[in-house]
């Protein structure tokens, strides 16, 4: 077997107890995939995986608290209290997979008792990597050297592996995207060939890889994805964007809201449902892109008129635009016009805005309001009348701030009441 012990990995206490334990029972144990290749480069690990001859019976008898994540591949999560904290880990069987199922599944697996073809059975080289301290790394398709050269190589025959499992082709993008790789020749050469099978793949899994490029320290490789003709293939819509600009490490939600930015709320809505994103990250992107609405319109206004005026207009608006995105998503917006380029000055002048009426605790919700439903009952309002006249209280509150007061808000709304009454 290819090992070399020219460098001593760091491995964390508890995949390294997960190994001293496997070991003292008979067995032969390595952290394995990213986390071996995330440490060569001395990138931070996201996690560590381990990789036995022991089998999952053996792995169950051997560590107190387990859990049967995918025992039928061979894993099974062992887990550690840390002062009350779950840690989990995952141990897998070396295994192969059997045959595959329309360019997606392995219709089975099986456990073998050699490590390398553990790793042969792995995507790439850069990710076919184990490792412990006794027998050092073990890197029999010079995952190393492809990391030093800075490319994503299959694991063999590409052509024979992108058929295999089509997700893989994504995958060499994610992975180009998060370690700023090239995707070796050849590999790249046999993508075209199964692009098409990405339609095949369930969308919870391109949605991962998706998250994983959009997150990644290099988002804007998803143009890669147009390059090598997967655009197509990998969700409803997706050929139909006109990219927005994505930095790089943002929250999954505003990754998204950047890439879709130069798109319509409601394509967002069918993009991301499409995606089986989460409700959360779905409401907050369609939110996020609704609120060009607002940008929009303030940019129109200030174009008119000086922003250094006091009163312009253009505070109500502002105030609006942080009703609907609340204090949660409205500096994300701004960070989000930023990103694609509009107006510095009007920006600047948006988060001055903001940031002035966040810091005066400026009245801005239903709630700020000094009046609320039930002194609309008791002036008379009934039904959906009490929404739509706190909504009107609130606009006169936005246009000056100075009428929020009791007893003026119940003098208006007595007003307002007795002329609706009265037609
Ligand atoms: P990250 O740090 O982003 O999680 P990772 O390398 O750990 O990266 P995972 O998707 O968590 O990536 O997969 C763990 C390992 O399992 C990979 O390193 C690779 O060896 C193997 N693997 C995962 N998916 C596939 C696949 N579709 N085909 C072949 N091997 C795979
Ligand atoms: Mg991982």
């Amino acid at each position: 077997m290819q090992t070399s012990s020219t460098k001593k990995l760091y491995i964390p206490k508890y995949p390294k107890l997960i190994i001293d334990t496997l070991k003292k029972a008979g067995f032969d144990a390595y952290i394995v995939g990213g986390c071996v290749r995330d440490e060569l480069i001395g990138k931070k690990p996201s996690d560590y995986d381990i990789t036995t001859n022991a089998k999952p019976v053996d792995i169950k008898k051997i560590f107190k608290k387990t859990i049967d994540t995918g025992i039928k591949h061979g894993t099974v999560s062992v887990i550690f209290y840390d002062n009350g904290k779950p840690r989990v880990y995952e141990v897998t069987t070396y295994r192969v997979d059997g045959e595959y199922d329309d360019a997606r599944h392995p219709k089975n697996v099986v456990f073998v008792d050699d490590l390398k073809e553990d790793l042969r059975r792995r995507d790439f080289t850069i990710n076919a990597m184990a490792y412990n301290d006794d027998k050092g790394l073990v890197d029999e398709f010079d995952g190393r050297g492809d990391l030093t050269k800075k490319i994503v190589r299959a694991v063999g025959n590409p052509y024979d592996r992108f058929g295999e499992d089509a997700l893989r082709i994504l995958r060499a993008v994610r992975f180009a995207a998060k370690l700023g790789f090239d995707i070796e020749s050849e590999t790249k050469k046999a993508i075209p060939f199964f692009a098409k099978n990405l339609s095949l793949i369930s969308k919870e899994r391109i949605q991962v890889e998706l998250t994983k490029i959009l997150t990644s320290d290099n988002p804007m490789y998803i143009r890669l994805a147009y390059d090598l003709g997967l655009a197509k293939y990998i969700c409803d819509g997706f050929d139909r964007i006109k990219l927005g600009h994505v930095e790089k490490n943002l929250p999954v939600y505003l990754a998204y809201a950047a890439l879709l930015y130069n798109m319509e709320s409601d394509f967002a809505y069918n993009f991301l449902k499409d995606l089986k994103l989460d409700n959360v990250t779905i409401d907050r992107v369609v939110a996020l892109i609704s609120a060009k609405a607002y940008y929009k319109r303030i940019l129109k206004l200030s174009k008119h008129q000086d922003l250094t005026i006091k009163y312009n207009g253009l505070d109500a608006l502002i105030k609006e635009s942080i009703d609907y995105l609340k204090y949660d998503l409205i500096y994300d917006f701004i960070y989000l016009l930023r990103m694609n380029g509009e107006n510095l000055k009007v920006i600047t002048f948006y988060e001055e805005k903001v940031r002035f009426f966040a810091g005066r605790k400026i009245p801005i919700f239903i709630k700020d309001l000094k009046i609320n439903g039930n002194d609309l009952i008791e002036i008379g309002f009934i039904g959906e009348e009490i929404g739509a006249a706190l909504k009107n209280l609130q606009k006169i509150v936005h246009n000056n701030y100075k009428l929020n007061d009791k007893k003026l808000l119940q003098d208006i709304a007595k007003k307002a009441y007795n002329i609706y009454k009265s037609i």
